[in-house]
């Protein structure tokens, strides 16, 4: 038994607002947005993160993503918006099913973005470069 929400909203055992749909990708209004228009875009097929999903069904998501934040952007005329992942628990996940959130931002919301830090020298830098970069070879 699937108790994952998103799945229960792709196979409608719950309902949802729906903005798009094809044959691998669902997208819906987020139930507590942001900001109106706040929409969620998900694979169909139930991906925890970005690490497990195919490389095609990635493709898809990626065109989605452009095609539904473009109808967001103009449909609601905004001045901007932002497009998010949260992967993991500790980075803020709470839906373990892939999800993309499209926030459609206006002038002056009071919607702050993570603060930013400093490197503590020139060395952490360069030992943090490796460390990813080596899995990348
Ligand atoms: P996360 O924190 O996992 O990146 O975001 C999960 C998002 O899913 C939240 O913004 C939350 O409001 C939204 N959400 C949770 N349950 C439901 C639901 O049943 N329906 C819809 N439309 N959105 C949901
Ligand atoms: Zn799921």
């Amino acid at each position: 038994m699937n108790d994952c929400i998103f799945c229960k909203i792709v196979n409608k055992k719950i309902p949802c607002h729906k903005i798009y749909e094809n044959k691998k990708i669902l997208a819906f209004l987020d139930i507590n947005p942001v900001n109106p228009g706040h929409t969620l875009i998900i694979p169909k097929k139930h991906y925890e993160t970005i690490l497990n999903v195919d490389d095609e069904t990635l493709k898809e998501l990626a065109i989605a993503i452009k095609k539904i934040s473009s109808a967001v952007y103009n449909g609601l005329k905004l001045k901007g918006f932002n497009i998010g992942i949260n992967q993991f628990k500790v980075a803020g996940q709470i839906v373990p099913h892939l999800h993309v959130h499209i926030i459609p931002r206006k002038e002056n919301d009071g919607i702050r973005l993570w603060p930013t830090r400093e490197y503590e020298n020139k060395e952490e830098r360069k030992r943090v470069q490796e460390k990813i970069t080596r899995l990348l070879k």
